[in-house]
């Protein structure tokens, strides 16, 4: 993996209809390099007429494409990831670039997006109903049927793998999409759109407006002819679209935010828990919505883990993502200010700076990797998801109270324990309000396993086969076999 600068236009238009396109608008906006606050290039702020565009040409893409065979669609879809894996390298420069990840997360981010890939062509010729037994008269069965142009609305944290995890099950389940990215990431999307256009995508399967939540966002979440909105981004923006898609009945998956508990009891291999937290907080410098930000530790153990993880956030050498530093800076000054104040929260709040805080001297938002003791989890630091590189610990004295405060949030997306017990173990999966369980490790998701919150965290799954529900919906035929047969009303 090379420091090179990657190859970056001066301006990008939108992708629509299988062509770059300009704006019916005349606004750009410019993407920042999130290590040396300078800006990286000008980008189009879509405009709604913009998004109308782009539904109409997926709206007409999609009778073809729903059409197509599905091993077709598979072969597709899977060239995409080949083209992915191949140009992994240059994806990643770019994203480390425009998001600030160090080089070799944002490669992994690409080898699982060129995964997604091909995790999904294989399903494509597999989608199948299935036959329902109703008695001697009549031959029942599904069929699994696409919705139509599917609406992606993307964040700014994991841009180029989070394109793949929508788009690749939206394609092979045959429909069509027009995408969202947050617009402070914009860069690995619009070069993935290119690579779907060399890989054979048709005109207008896969079609890409840049701009702001609002309009450009909105647009889409609220148009009468995009027929399922797939979501990732922070609660406060999926209520908006959930309402926005209520007034036109649109199915929404929603993947939203957590405030995720790693629990952590004495008999734990207190090395193995402190290195799985210490990545499950400081990854991505804490910008993962299934980050550990909220460590429960037993109070026996309590200094002992703290010892361990403060000693790790200490190690950490912060530096631009194109450097392949340990962190890189946090993705926006506006991410920069929310983190920042939150540590100055916590210290309001009566919480003791166990680690970092601070922001060192240089260009760049870069954010000190951060750890608070004595928090209790009532606190706003406790509560809230802050999405940067802050961890709270909060003591416990027995599993209930463990447990119980797990989870006392409103989120819940994912929760870990340490333990060597395994009825606990058990238990804890059992009782954790959450859609995803670890057990001795952080981040125990694949492409194959299902992903996705309960309570605030979201609606629905995407990964796994689960995730093509979003995209697929069931008609039920009914066949009568009985000539003659006026048959009987129904009991409904
Ligand atoms: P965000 O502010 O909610 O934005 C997400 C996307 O929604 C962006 O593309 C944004 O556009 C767009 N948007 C904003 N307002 C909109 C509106 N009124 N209508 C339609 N679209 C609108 O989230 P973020 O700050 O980018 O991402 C961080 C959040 O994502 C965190 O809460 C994190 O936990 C969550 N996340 C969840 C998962 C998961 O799988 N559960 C994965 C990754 C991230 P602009 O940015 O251009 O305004």
């Amino acid at each position: 993996m090379g420091t090179d600068t990657p190859d970056i236009n001066s301006s990008y238009g939108l992708y629509i209809d299988g062509e770059w396109v300009s704006s019916t608008g005349s606004e750009y906006f410019q993407t920042v390099n999130p290590a040396t606050e300078q800006q990286i290039t000008d980008i189009t702020a879509g405009t709604a007429a913009d998004v109308d565009r782009a539904v109409d040409a997926a709206r007409s893409a999609f009778p073809a494409w729903r059409d197509t065979d599905p091993d077709e669609r598979g072969r597709i879809v899977s060239r995409i990831g080949d083209l992915v894996r191949e140009h992994s390298d240059e994806l990643a420069r770019l994203e480390s670039l425009d998001q600030g990840k160090p080089l070799s997360q944002a490669k992994s981010d690409m080898e699982g997006a060129a995964r997604y890939f091909e995790y999904y062509a294989g399903a494509a010729d597999k989608l199948e109903g299935t036959s329902v037994p109703v008695g001697s008269d009549q031959i029942d069965f599904t069929l699994r049927e696409p919705y139509g142009v599917s609406a992606q609305i993307t964040p700014w944290n994991f841009p180029g793998n989070l394109f793949a995890r929508g788009v690749g099950p939206a394609l092979v389940a045959g429909n069509t999409t027009v995408v969202k990215p947050a617009e402070q990431t914009p860069l690995s999307t619009l070069r993935l759109v290119e690579l779907c256009e060399q890989a054979g995508v048709p005109d207008g399967v896969v079609n890409v407006v840049t701009g702001f939540g609002e309009p450009a966002g909105s647009a889409l979440s609220s148009h009468p002819d995009v027929d399922t909105i797939t979501f990732t981004g922070s609660v406060p923006t999926g209520q908006v679209i959930m309402k926005q898609a209520a007034d036109n009945v649109t199915p929404v998956t929603l993947e939203l935010g957590g405030k995720n508990p790693a629990v952590v009891f004495p008999d734990a291999n207190l090395d193995e828990a402190a290195h799985w937290i210490d990545k499950a907080i400081f990854t991505n410098a804490g910008q993962i919505c299934s980050a550990a930000d909220r460590v429960i530790v037993h109070e026996s153990v309590h200094d002992e883990l703290v010892d361990r993880l403060v000693s790790r956030a200490e190690d950490y050498d912060l530096g631009p993502g194109l450097d392949d530093a340990d962190m890189g800076p946090v993705a926006s000054a506006e991410q920069f200010e929310k983190v920042t104040g939150y540590i100055d929260v916590g210290q309001s709040e009566g919480a003791t700076l166990a680690a970092g805080g601070g922001t060192p001297e240089r260009d760049g938002y870069f954010v000190e990797p951060t750890i608070f003791t004595d928090v209790s989890n009532d606190m706003r630091l406790a509560q809230e998801e802050i999405f940067g590189p802050v961890l709270s610990v909060i003591p416990f004295e027995d599993e209930a109270a463990a447990f119980e405060i797990a989870n006392d949030v409103e989120y819940g997306l994912v929760g870990g324990i340490f333990t060597a017990d395994v009825r606990r173990a058990l238990r804890f999966s059992r009782d954790l309000e959450a859609g995803n369980v670890y057990v001795n490790k952080w981040f125990g998701d694949t492409n194959q396993t299902p992903f996705g919150g309960y309570k605030k965290s979201g609606i629905g799954r995407e990964k796994g086969l689960e995730a093509l529900d979003s995209y697929l919906q069931t008609k039920n035929v009914a066949i009568n076999l009985s000539e003659g047969d006026t048959g009987s009303l129904p009991g409904a």
